[in-house]
């Protein structure tokens, strides 16, 4: 039988604590990684993920660190690295999605959104970076967006920053090929999360849905499968790819 194995690996999911980050953070414990559980504020939500996975037989830390802030990543992967002595798996999915018309966006607001969205994911790849070189393994997933690849109106720092993590992928998967280590990129469409439900419980829910071929929004376990596939040795000769998953939206690389 065809399964995925993660027995023995250590990931980084950041904003793990909710949404399709929590998902992924119950993917891959199922499919026997240790988890990290990386979140900013909601201690509560992290913690009972942890007894959740527990309680499935996983093993789980939550780790606080805000990914806008270097000196708080290079702790979360030090911390990390001295709890379970590797890292095999980082899964770059924190992100915040703020509306921001050019004509009112402010200096902190764009930058808001640039450094949790793009530095957060620099800051995380350059803490894993040295540790995945030197062991000569490892895997690192962007999770961008439909928005990075088709932009989105009212919402441009957002898009921008999303389709810079299309770019960092395209780049970080040559530069680290040598290493054996692998770089992908997982682009989601709407899902329903607590980033979404606002939108999608008022009136736009018609609009967006009617925009999306399979007429319907995912799950955050469609994208956490799509996340877990390409971290996983089934996708041992995919690196550099963009992996779109939004019910047929958009459909570019
Ligand atoms: P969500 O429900 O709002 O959850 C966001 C997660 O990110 C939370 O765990 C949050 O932790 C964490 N987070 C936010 N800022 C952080 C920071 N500075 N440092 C560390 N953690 C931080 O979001 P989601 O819908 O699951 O989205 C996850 C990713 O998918 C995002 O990158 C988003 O852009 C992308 N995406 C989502 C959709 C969608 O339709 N949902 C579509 C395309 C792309 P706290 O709770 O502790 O704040």
């Amino acid at each position: 039988m065809v399964g995925i194995d993660l027995t023995g690996k250590v990931a980084i999911i950041t904003g793990g604590s909710r949404g399709i980050g929590r998902a992924t953070v119950l993917r891959f414990a199922e499919a026997g990684a240790i988890v990290v559980i990386n979140y900013r504020s909601d201690y509560t939500a992290a913690q009972d993920l942890v007894k959740e996975v527990e309680e499935t037989g996983g093993r789980a830390r939550a780790i606080q660190a805000d990914v806008a802030v270097k000196d708080d990543v290079d702790r979360m992967v030090a911390e990390t690295i001295k709890s379970f002595g590797q890292v095999d798996i980082l899964v770059n999915n924190a992100g915040i999605w703020e509306y921001n018309p050019i004509d009112k966006m402010t200096r902190e607001s764009l930058h808001r959104t640039i450094d949790i969205n793009l530095m957060g994911c620099f800051y995380t790849s350059m803490a894993v970076a040295p540790h995945m070189k030197k062991r000569r393994t490892g895997t690192i997933v962007y999770v961008s967006s439909t928005a990075g690849q088709r932009g989105e109106a009212f919402h441009s720092p957002y898009a921008a920053t999303k389709g810079a993590l299309i770019s960092l992928t395209k780049s970080l998967a040559p530069e680290l090929v040598k290493e054996n280590i692998r770089v992908n990129c997982v682009a989601p469409g709407w899902a329903e999360t607590d980033m979404t439900v606002p939108t999608l419980s008022g009136p736009e829910a018609k609009d967006v849905i009617s925009k999306i071929p399979m007429g319907r929004v995912a799950a955050p376990e469609e994208m956490a499968n799509a996340i877990l596939f390409i971290a996983s040795d089934l996708a041992s000769f995919i690196t550099g790819e963009i992996l779109n998953v939004n019910g047929g939206a958009v459909l570019c690389g």
